[in-house]
Parts: structure tokens; C-alpha cells; sequence
């Protein structure tokens, strides 16, 4: 038995540009997307407080729509996925939010960065994250703490729906008009903030974007929209009731699947009112129906891949006060201001220091160059969308508020010079503060970053990437094991080496410095005997389950490509590929993990498999002293042998799909030219 550890040898540069139109047709697929949609019913069903109005004294008397929560799985060719999570809420906080993407990723393996959330601000809703808002009883508060536990979870189950559901997908978009809303601040002639009224000459974004989701058949699967418009058409109430948006839904949902609604820009927008709410949300739901039905039915743009998510919290710059005297004056009015105020002075009351910035989660999912999809925190005004559509010089923006956060209104400086409700600062239950007027250039200026980061990426990912060599370990007749130890008794086999199920290779921790920025690829032929097919058995790790210790364990578990990277600070879970390798075959297993996403992909045979998942830590253990094993793990009386063949064991950068295309038909070249299996 013979074998060599080639070290630092270098890959041929190659040129992979050709391979890029495989990716897409090497699996045979149609449609370059992969959707999925989710639901579930989130209608309390015992009467909570609801969100929206201060002067409500008990919890709703009737329900006369349901609420839900929806969701929809995006997944592109090179399999980086999304999701989107909407809800029939009024706000949602970034520390809910949180703690609903734990549950998720815990369900799915998607990861924060991946997961657009989105409220629809029904003003006829439960009260969520605002349990200390509302002069609501202790057993009110207990019973709407009891619902947002079960909300979380039911969001969890609603994305691992989507998920479950992914199939083949064609995506367009369009946008239509939206004509049942007007701007509703009043401003006198000098232009200052007179009073909440329709105000038809102020501006609103009447855009209703429009994604159309296909199938292969053409049959439409499911459409998302966004109206940049209060959902308070019913004004205060005590019926449960998702509003104008509810009653579109329950209109589309007659002839498609899935009709996701998503609030845009509309902080100073609200829906025309009459004597009877019922019939007006009614009017305005049948108008924003058929709006989206001729959208559907019209010419289209083509949205394609790649799809890149960004995730990022900026800090959003607060008034800040020379003097209590400052604030004091400001609780002489307007009533609106009184909240914030009190909060603030509590602050010093208790010599806490007055914040200055607020940070606030924004998500951006760039679609190759098709669209660009904005999701802004709070609520954001409706001017926001010419400062953004000026600002980044693009048409194909989609700009969504509501998003991840809902704490406060999001306003212009016009609007601030103005004054009035929508600058009232952040108004739920934790934090305090106006913002500042800086707050729109830093806005514009954080979104614009990105948006160009986001399109730099797809450009990236749709070019091929160099494979770099870290380290090979190649298994050649003549060759000696050099900076290896035997362990056992290690066979030569037709090709690479034999293991028996108690013996392995041993060497000193390689130190992988370049995966810090470059990412990691570890690839290997295998071929697993049956015995090999239980249990979790290792195929090159340095790995010791002490998560400590633990840096890049590539491994067959129950004979399915398998994957861990440690980061020395958390305990990993590992990720596990759906698919079974075939046994007494040569196969090409290659797994990916890269710093950025912290997602980990696994291929068989240089297609990518059917599933991904994601690094519970962040970064690889660069202090781990465990040694590197071949077909074995480090802990004692845990050694995860593996029994079977592994031939040429590949180390490297994190490569994309078609580079590990390459990489796999080189490796192939190779074989069949020197060592024929
Ligand atoms: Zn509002």
C-alpha cells in the first residue's frame, strides 16, 4: 500500500467561463428557480388586545376575517435560498423577529441574512410586542404573551412548509397602480403639519409591485404585491380583521394558490374611509385585486438568477438634547411627541445616558440584474421611494417597508421640517428617541452600499471562480507517507487506499489560514462498502467534537455526504445532504462552506445536491490543535472510522458551482488517463 500527500501543489489555473451555461441545463432543470410557499392561520382564538389604537378598553368582540402568516422559498440555480415571512400583524420588534429566524434556521438551516420579514400593519390585529403599550388587565397580558409564543413557533413551521415545498419556478414582475389611498398629512400654506386629513396633493407611492410566480406548466403558483398604504380602512374596532389586504387576498386566492401581500412605503398613506368600514374594505380589496389580475395577465419582465440576500443593521442617527430644559419643552406638545418624551426623561431619571443612534435591520435580495427587492425597517414614508429610485439610478427597484422592525415612523427631512404625527421617533414598548434628520442621507447612503454590494456578489458568483489549492493528498503507487503516520493497517486498493473500519492516516493540524477570506472546499473520491453505511464515519476531519478543538470534519453519516465547521466559540450541528451515496462505487463528494453566507453546500459528482445548509458559528477554528485524520476522528473513544476506498483528497478555496463542476470533470480526466478504476 502506497500513498502521497502532495503539498501546496499547484492547480492549474482554469478557465471555466465555457462551463457556465452547464450549470444550467447539466441538471436537467427547465426553470432556473426553485419556489415554495408556506401558510398557516395565526387568528387568535381567545380575545386579546389589538394593535393600532390607543383608545380601545378591551379585547376584540368578533372576528370578521382571518389573519395569516405566509410565506414563500426562493431558490436559485446555484442553490442559495430566501425566504420571505409576511405576517398579519401591526408591528413586529427586531428582538421578536430574532428570535423567530432562531427558530427557523433551527427548522430549515436558513440563516438571518436569508429571511425578509415583512407586517402587513393591520390596525385590527393583536397587539403584538406591545404588551406594556396598552392599558390591558395582567390576564390580557398573559394571554397575548401566550399567542406570541405560538406565533413564533407557527412561523417556524410556516417556513419549514416552504421550504418542503420547493418546485421548479418561473419568475416575473411588473407593477400596477394603486388609486384607494391618499397622503394623509395636512400642511398649511407655509407647508407645516396641520393635522392627520386626506391631503390628494401630497405624495404617495401608488406603485403596486408585482412578482409572478409559474410553473412549468405556465400555471400560476403564486403572485407577491406591495401597496404602500395603511391597513386601517376599519378605523377603530373590535373585529379581527387583516383589512383591505385581507379581503385582495381572499379575492386572488380564488383562482391562484398564493397571494402575498407586502407593505410598502405607506406610513403617510391611508385608505379612503367611509360611514361603513366593512364595505369599504371590501371596495378596496375587489380594486386591488382585479389592479393585480390585469398586472398577471399583461406582459411581464423576466426576473432570473443569480439571487443574492444582504442583511445588514445600520445605525440610525437619534436626536440628540443639550438639556433636560429640551426635552422638558417638548412635553408641552403635540400630544403625539408625550410618549417619547416621557421615555426619554425616564432615561435621565435614572442617569441612563440618552441613546444616539438607533440600529435597525435592512434586508436587500438582488435577482441577478432583474430587481433589486429593498426591504426598509419601521415605517418608512412614502418619499422615501424617489429618494432611493434617484439615489441608486436604477428602475428596477422594489422597496418594501415594514420590514424586520417596527418601532417607530421612518421620516424624510421634509417631512421633520414639517413636523407633525410621522415624526413622533420610535414608539413601542423598549426604545426611545427621534431621529434625526441625518437619518435620510444615512439611509440612502447604507441602502445604495447594499444594493452594489448585492449586484457585485451576483456578478461574482455568475463568474467562475479560480480553484486554489490549499492541499492535496493524492494516493500514487511509488510515493512515500510523507508527513503521515499509519495507523492500523492501511491498504493499497485498484485506486487511493483501502480502509478496514480500525485503522487511518494521521498528521499534524494543517492551518488554513486562506479559508479566513477565501472559503473552503474539501473534495474527495469515496467508495463506501455496505458496513460503511452506518453510523457517522469520517472521511478527512480535523475534528474532536470539543468545540474547541473542532475546525472542517467532512464525513458520510448513514452514507450521506456530511459536513461541520467549527468555529471554536459554538457547538456545531453539522449539516447532512439528503442524498445516499451508492456503495462499492467511486463517487466524487465535494462540500463548500464560505465566510460571508456561512452556508455549506454539498456535491455529488459535481452536481450540486438537492439540499444546503448553514454553519451554526461564524469563521474555521484557526486555534484548533487537533491533528488532520484521514478516515478517522480525533476523540478517543469516538473514532468514526470510515471503511471503504478514498482516493485524491482535494483542499481549497470555496468554490461556486461551476468551478466544482470543473473540478470534478478534472479529476475525472485524471483518473481515467493514469489509474482507470
Ligand atoms: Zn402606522
Amino acid at each position: 500500500m502506497r500513498f502521497i500527500p502532495v503539498i501546496k501543489k499547484i492547480w492549474p489555473r482554469l478557465v471555466l467561463w465555457l462551463l457556465l451555461v452547464h450549470v444550467f441545463t447539466a441538471n436537467g432543470k427547465t426553470e432556473e428557480f426553485q419556489v415554495g410557499f408556506g401558510r398557516s392561520k395565526i387568528t387568535p382564538t381567545e380575545s386579546v388586545w389589538m394593535s393600532g389604537y390607543a383608545g380601545r378598553r378591551q379585547g376584540f368582540q368578533a372576528v370578521l376575517d382571518d389573519l395569516y402568516v405566509q410565506t414563500m422559498a426562493v431558490q436559485d440555480a446555484y442553490g442559495t435560498r430566501a425566504l420571505l415571512l409576511r405576517l398579519d400583524v401591526c408591528i413586529l420588534r427586531d428582538a421578536t423577529v430574532t428570535q423567530i429566524c432562531d427558530l427557523i434556521r433551527e427548522r430549515t438551516g436558513l440563516i438571518r441574512r436569508q429571511i425578509l420579514v415583512n407586517v402587513s400593519h393591520t390596525h385590527s390585529g393583536p397587539a403584538v410586542d406591545e404588551l406594556y403599550h396598552y392599558p390591558m388587565s395582567t390576564e390580557h397580558r398573559e394571554r397575548l404573551a401566550a399567542y406570541m409564543e405560538r406565533l413564533k413557533a407557527t412561523c417556524a413551521e410556516a417556513a419549514y412548509a416552504a421550504i418542503q415545498d420547493l418546485s421548479e419556478a418561473h419568475l416575473e414582475y411588473g407593477k400596477g397602480e394603486a388609486h384607494f389611498f391618499h397622503n394623509r398629512r395636512g400642511l398649511d400654506e407655509a407647508g407645516r403639519y396641520t393635522g392627520m386629513m386626506a391631503n390628494p396633493e401630497n405624495h404617495t407611492d401608488r406603485d403596486v409591485p408585482v412578482l409572478k410566480i409559474s410553473g412549468p406548466e405556465g400555471e400560476i403558483r403564486g403572485v407577491v404585491y406591495g401597496v404602500a398604504c395603511h391597513c386601517v380602512t376599519l378605523g377603530v374596532n373590535y373585529e379581527i380583521s387583516a383589512d383591505y389586504a385581507g379581503y385582495a387576498r381572499m379575492l386572488l386566492e380564488k383562482e391562484i394558490p398564493h397571494a402575498l401581500f407586502v407593505t410598502g412605503c405607506g406610513a403617510d398613506a391611508n385608505p379612503h374611509s367611509g360611514d361603513d368600514g366593512h364595505k369599504q374594505v371590501q371596495q378596496h380589496g375587489r380594486a386591488l385585486a382585479d389592479e393585480i389580475k390585469t398586472v398577471l395577465s399583461g406582459p411581464l419582465k423576466r426576473v432570473r438568477g443569480p439571487l443574492q440576500t444582504e442583511f445588514r443593521y445600520v445605525d440610525l442617527p437619534l436626536v440628540s438634547y443639550a438639556s433636560r430644559d429640551d426635552i422638558e419643552r417638548m412635553r408641552q406638545g403635540p400630544y403625539a411627541d408625550i410618549g417619547t418624551t416621557d421615555k426619554l426623561l425616564a432615561l435621565l431619571n435614572r442617569g441612563a445616558r440618552i441613546p444616539q443612534s438607533y440600529a435597525a435591520p435592512f434586508s436587500v435580495w438582488q435577482f441577478g440584474s432583474d430587481l433589486s427587492w429593498i426591504g426598509l425597517p419601521e415605517e418608512a414614508v412614502s418619499e422615501y421611494v424617489p429618494l432611493l429610485q434617484e439615489t441608486l439610478k436604477d428602475k428596477s427597484l422594489w422597496i418594501s417597508g415594514y420590514c424586520n422592525d417596527v418601532s417607530g415612523y421612518l421620516p424624510t427631512r421634509t417631512i421633520m421640517k414639517q413636523g407633525g404625527y410621522e415624526t413622533r421617533g420610535l414608539i413601542s414598548d423598549t426604545e426611545a428617541g427621534w431621529f434625526a434628520p441625518a437619518v435620510e442621507s444615512v439611509l440612502l447612503e447604507e441602502v445604495s452600499l447594499m444594493v452594489d454590494e448585492a449586484k457585485v456578489k451576483v456578478g461574482r458568483s455568475r463568474q467562475a471562480t479560480m480553484a486554489e489549492t490549499f492541499k492535496e493528498f493524492r494516493f500514487e503507487e511509488e510515493s512515500p507517507f510523507t508527513n503521515f503516520s499509519v495507523k492500523g493497517v492501511v491498504e493499497k486498493s485498484d485506486r487511493g487506499i483501502l480502509l478496514d473500519g480500525e485503522s487511518y492516516l494521521e498528521m499534524p493540524h494543517l492551518k488554513l489560514l486562506e479559508c479566513k477570506t477565501k472559503g473552503l472546499t474539501v473534495a474527495a473520491w469515496v467508495r463506501p462498502t455496505q458496513a460503511c453505511m452506518t453510523e457517522n464515519r469520517m472521511i478527512i476531519c480535523q475534528w474532536a467534537n470539543q468545540i474547541e478543538q473542532d475546525c472542517f470534519g467532512f464525513a458520510l453519516d448513514h452514507g450521506r455526504p456530511s459536513v461541520g465547521v467549527g468555529d471554536g466559540i459554538r457547538g456545531e450541528v453539522g449539516f447532512t445532504c439528503d442524498t445516499q451515496l451508492p456503495v462499492d462505487t467511486w463517487t466524487f463528494v465535494a462540500t463548500t462552506w464560505f465566510p460571508e453566507t456561512r452556508q455549506y453546500r454539498i456535491y455529488i459528482d459535481g452536481k450540486l445536491a438537492s439540499t444546503m445548509g448553514a454553519q451554526t458559528g461564524s469563521g474555521l477554528n484557526q486555534r484548533s490543535q487537533v491533528t488532520l485524520k484521514i478516515g478517522a476522528q480525533a476523540s478517543e473513544g469516538h473514532p468514526r472510522y470510515f471503511i471503504g476506498g478514498i482516493d485524491d483528497i482535494w483542499i481549497g478555496n470555496g468554490l461556486n458551482p461551476a468551478a466544482i463542476r470543473e473540478l470534478y470533470e478534472e479529476q475525472r480526466r485524471r483518473f481515467s488517463k493514469s489509474k482507470a478504476p
